[in-house]
């Protein structure tokens, strides 16, 4: 597919509005729509879905998204010079595309979705990223409005997102979050030379799906147990969680955990038990 849509190319629209890209914006620009095309694909069948799309910028994904089949794409875009832009796409598939002028980080999205549910397709700003995916991840309760996350992150970011105690430099606090709420995997990583202007380090496109049943435990005690034992990854979880509890050993106990075991070596599911552990000794 060369030609997505009848609408100008992306480089031309970029320069007819002046959209000279800003990096405190995270403004890394896709321009070629089979590229976009690509990542809207992968999220699957769009026919009729609902889209959410943060940081649009000049419309090259939003472009695919609609091009695509979404049956509506609402996008949230901070830096209002794209709005003409964006608002010519809007004009090309009438009703299809809601812009939101604001910051991705303080819009609550379900209040737009009007209780439908949506996919969320991004290529995200490098420097918000992460909240926003924490952000995602801890909605209540669960599964929340999303249906799937199919997110552009640099590479490094990707791989902490979808770690396991196998890589243990990157399997961290994120990947447990993202682990126990989702399945999580990268689907394809994209070279800088593909965003105007040329980011430091490839990206990656990841895909979160969540889980309909969680193993059972409170994120916030989750939360602070992760914090506690990764804030101190070397040091041994009868050490580290005293951060938590001056006398870990019997959470740990009840986790069915070495005491000797390190943050990055225990899995998803040994966090879960170690939050309920953690919970049963707050009430006990
Ligand atoms: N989707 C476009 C593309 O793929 O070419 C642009 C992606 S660019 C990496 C990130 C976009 O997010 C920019 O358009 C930027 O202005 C926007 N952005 C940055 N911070 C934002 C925020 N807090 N809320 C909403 N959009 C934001």
């Amino acid at each position: 597919m060369s030609q997505i849509d009848t609408l100008p190319p992306l480089r031309e629209v970029v320069e007819r509005h002046g959209l000279m890209a800003q990096k405190s914006l995270g403004q890394n620009f896709l321009f070629d729509l089979n590229l976009t095309s690509r990542i809207a694909r992968a999220a699957g069948p769009l026919d009729g879905e609902t889209v959410v799309e943060i940081g649009p910028g000049p419309g090259g994904l939003t472009r695919a998204l609609l091009a695509n089949g979404a049956g509506r794409v609402i996008a949230v875009e901070r830096d209002r010079r794209c709005l003409p832009a964006l608002a010519e796409i809007a004009a090309h598939y009438p009703g299809r595309l809601e812009v939101i002028d604001g910051d991705a980080l303080a819009v609550d999205l379900s209040i737009h979705l009007g209780g439908l549910p949506a996919r969320i397709i991004a290529n995200l700003p490098y420097n918000i990223g992460t909240p926003l995916l924490v952000g995602w991840l801890s909605l209540e309760p669960w599964p929340s409005w999303w249906s799937s996350l199919t997110l552009m992150f640099q590479r490094e970011v990707a791989e902490r997102i979808v770690a396991t105690p196998e890589q243990r430099a990157d399997y961290g606090r994120l990947a447990v979050l993202a682990n126990w709420r989702c399945e999580t995997k990268i689907l394809f990583d994209v070279p800088r030379s593909a965003f105007v202007p040329s980011p430091k380090i490839t990206s990656s496109v990841v895909q979160l799906v969540p889980r309909p049943k969680l193993e059972p435990c409170e994120q916030r005690l989750l939360e602070r147990v992760t914090l506690a034992a990764f804030g101190q990854r070397r040091k041994m979880l009868r050490q580290s969680l005293k951060a938590v509890t001056p006398d870990p050993q019997p959470m740990i106990d009840a986790a069915g955990l070495s005491p000797t075991a390190r943050a990055e070596e225990v899995p998803v599911s040994g966090f879960v038990r170690l939050a309920n552990a953690f919970a049963a000794l707050k009430t006990g």
